[in-house]
């Protein structure tokens, strides 16, 4: 394939299909500085596409590091409200606002920082953002995420490599992964969301209240649904009825747990960025929704300190069904990027659930959302925890079982 077009065909691909930008919008991109000839390309699509402004925020994430080594602790907590209203005010302004993320984090650049300065910082940030994070979870906006290699990025997963082979292989695998290495990306792309249209459709159908998730690596938990949920997967809708994919690749289908109906054991089966560095080998035993108990083998101390971001951080707003089967999982590749991990294991995401997974919940607010069982935080983290044997058992509203997954796949009889 001509690689440089391919690259192209992603631009565009994520213009058109993942924001789906309608004419007269405007296009944000958050991008890392090292991605910039990207996000260009993206731009100009954009201006292709009829945009009426593009606006791209670089970040820069070795000065991130600088900061985090030398800023004073207490300055870290202040976090300057204009980081909001740069979303903000076009929001409100003139032609709506999509926006565009591009995630190529190196998944070790805070390997070392004091845990207790990462925390303080991500808190304040994520406490500043919530009114816009909360635009977004509730779709009011277009929005999509897809990644880019970056060399710190690249070598992480090809460590091996030289590092322009290291770029070169993970371009391959993240156009694998989203299909644009396909000969005809768009209906490739049909398929996959008619596929996973299906599976929500039949899950929707069951009137399940609970999922009993087992595996032989000892997770055996029995997952409690929030009320009125609902299986979302593939496209979404924004509040406008404009379709969107907010995750490109995406594989799973995913709902709303209780936030209080959650019990047993969860054991992850890979390793997790969280905040710059890994944490890997976690397990966790819930009690009427909340972890009651947690250890990591790696980076302990960061996972507790994601529990204390706020009450709703120890509970789950998120289980997702991927199987074993999915192509990214196929493919053996650990991505280091939860973007990709997640599309190649069943996981569980801690902190805020999604309101569209709770029917007519994006009109709700989330005090409404929280009575249906919605769980909300500051925070929301999703932890890979799908393995080759696990079996996912759904029970519904009549006390009837049913098998969905058998052996990390969707059970051929469901
Ligand atoms: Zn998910
Ligand atoms: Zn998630």
């Amino acid at each position: 394939m001509d690689k440089a077009n391919k690259i192209e065909e992603y631009a565009k691909f994520a213009v058109a299909v993942g924001v789906n930008l309608q004419k007269g919008c405007n296009l944000m991109i958050n991008t890392p500085i090292e991605t910039a000839e990207f996000a260009r390309k993206v731009a100009t699509a954009a201006y292709d596409f009829g945009a009426r402004e593009v606006v791209i925020n670089y970040k820069d994430e070795l000065f991130s590091r600088i900061k985090m080594e030398r800023t004073d602790i207490s300055v870290l907590s202040d976090f300057k409200l204009w980081q909001l209203e740069r979303y903000m005010e076009y929001y409100r302004g003139e032609g709506k606002l999509s926006i565009l993320n591009i995630y190529a984090e190196d998944p070790e650049i805070f390997k070392g920082i004091d845990a207790n300065k990462l925390s303080i910082s991500a808190k304040a940030a994520m406490k500043a953002m919530k009114p816009w994070r909360d635009l977004t979870m509730a779709n009011k906006v277009q929005w999509s995420i897809i990644s880019v290699p970056t060399v710190s990025w690249a070598k992480k997963v090809f460590p091996e490599k030289s590092e322009s082979n290291a770029v070169k292989s993970l371009w391959n695998e993240i156009l694998k992964a989203c299909r644009i290495d396909e000969k005809d990306p768009i209906s490739a792309w049909k398929d996959n969301l008619k596929s996973l249209q299906s599976y929500k459709e039949k899950l929707n159908n069951l009137k399940l209240v609970e999922l009993h998730l087992k595996s032989d690596n000892g997770t055996d938990a029995v997952i409690g649904l929030a009320d009125d949920h609902i299986f979302q997967g593939g496209s979404q809708l924004s509040s406008d009825g404009i379709e969107f994919l907010p995750n490109i690749p995406t594989e799973e289908v995913f709902t709303a747990p209780h936030l209080k109906k959650v019990n047993g054991i969860i054991k992850s089966s890979m390793p997790y960025v969280y905040h710059g560095n890994l944490i890997d080998g976690i397990e966790v035993e819930f009690e009427n929704g909340k972890v009651i108990r947690h250890t990591a083998k790696q980076n302990n101390e960061l996972l507790t300190e994601m529990f204390s971001s706020d009450e709703g951080a120890s509970r789950i707003g998120e289980i997702a069904l991927v199987p074993k089967t999915s192509p990214i999982r196929k493919s053996g590749i650990l991505f280091y990027n939860t973007l990709f991990d997640e599309n190649a294991a069943c996981h569980i995401a801690f902190g805020a659930g999604y309101p569209d997974n709770i029917s007519g919940g994006e009109k709700m607010d989330r005090e409404k959302l929280k009575d249906k069982g919605l769980n909300d935080s500051l925070i929301h983290e999703d932890i890979m925890i799908g393995t080759k044997d696990m079996n996912i058992t759904g029970i519904d509203n009549k006390g009837n079982k049913h098998s969905i997954f058998k052996d990390g796949d969707w059970d051929p009889e469901f």
